[in-house]
C-alpha cells in the first residue's frame, strides 16, 4: 500500500529522519554505495522476497544488478533496523552460504577472542559500521548494536561481507577474508539471469 511513496523515481529520497540521500552523503556512507535507480526495489525484492527501508545500494554487481542493499536504520513503520549492508545478488547469498557451512565462523571468531589485533580490526569495524549508519540518523533502541557478530565474534558472513563489499578493502577484515576465500572478482558478472 505504502510502496508507491516509496517509488524510486528518483535518486534523492528521505528517510524518516528527513535526512536527504544524496550521492554526497552516500560516498561518506560508503564509497562503493549508490542511488536507488529506478528498477532496483522491483529488483531487490525479486531477489530478497521482500524489501523494507530500502535506501540505496551498497555495491552492485558488475552488469549494475544490486549486489548489496543499503536499509534505513528506522523502517517506514518506525521499527529500528540494525543490519546496515546486506547481500541480495543469489549467486553472492549462494556463495557465503557454501562458506558458513564449512565452519570458518568458528575459526574466524576464535581468532578474534584469541589474537589481539583481529579483535581490535573487528571492533574498529564494529564502530565504522555504526558511525556509518549514524550519518542517516542516531536511532537510540539499537545504538550500539552492529551486524554479523560485531564486534566480539562473527555470526552471519552474508552482513559482514555486505558491509566489505559497500565500504572497500581494508574496513571489514573478516569479509573480505571471506570474499578472498571465495575468490570473488567484483570485475565480472555473477548472474546467471542476465
Ligand atoms: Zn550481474
Amino acid at each position: 500500500m505504502s510502496t508507491q511513496e516509496n517509488n524510486t523515481k528518483n535518486t534523492k529520497q528521505t528517510v524518516e529522519t528527513k535526512i536527504e540521500i544524496t550521492e554526497e552523503l552516500l560516498a561518506r556512507i560508503a564509497p562503493n554505495a549508490s542511488p536507488l535507480r529506478p528498477d532496483d526495489e522491483e529488483i531487490v525484492k525479486k531477489q530478497l522476497g521482500k524489501t523494507r527501508g530500502l535506501i540505496a545500494i551498497g555495491a552492485r554487481c558488475a552488469c549494475g544488478k544490486p549486489a548489496v542493499t543499503i536499509t534505513s536504520p528506522r523502517l517506514p513503520d518506525g521499527s529500528p533496523f540494525p543490519t546496515f549492508f546486506y547481500l541480495c545478488l543469489p549467486e553472492l547469498i549462494v556463495e557465503v552460504s557454501r562458506l558458513e557451512v564449512t565452519g570458518i565462523m568458528k575459526e574466524m571468531s576464535k581468532e578474534i577472542k584469541e589474537d589481539e589485533k583481529a579483535r581490535e580490526a573487528h571492533q574498529k569495524a564494529h564502530d565504522s559500521y555504526i558511525a556509518r549508519r549514524n550519518l542517516l540518523g542516531e536511532v537510540p533502541e539499537i545504538a550500539n548494536v552492529s551486524a554479523g557478530g560485531m564486534p566480539t565474534h562473527v555470526k552471519c558472513l552474508h552482513a559482514l561481507v555486505g558491509y566489505a563489499l559497500a565500504a572497500g578493502k581494508g574496513v571489514c577484515p573478516v569479509g573480505d577474508k571471506a570474499l578472498e576465500l571465495m575468490k570473488w572478482d567484483t570485475s565480472v558478472c555473477h548472474c546467471e539471469e542476465k
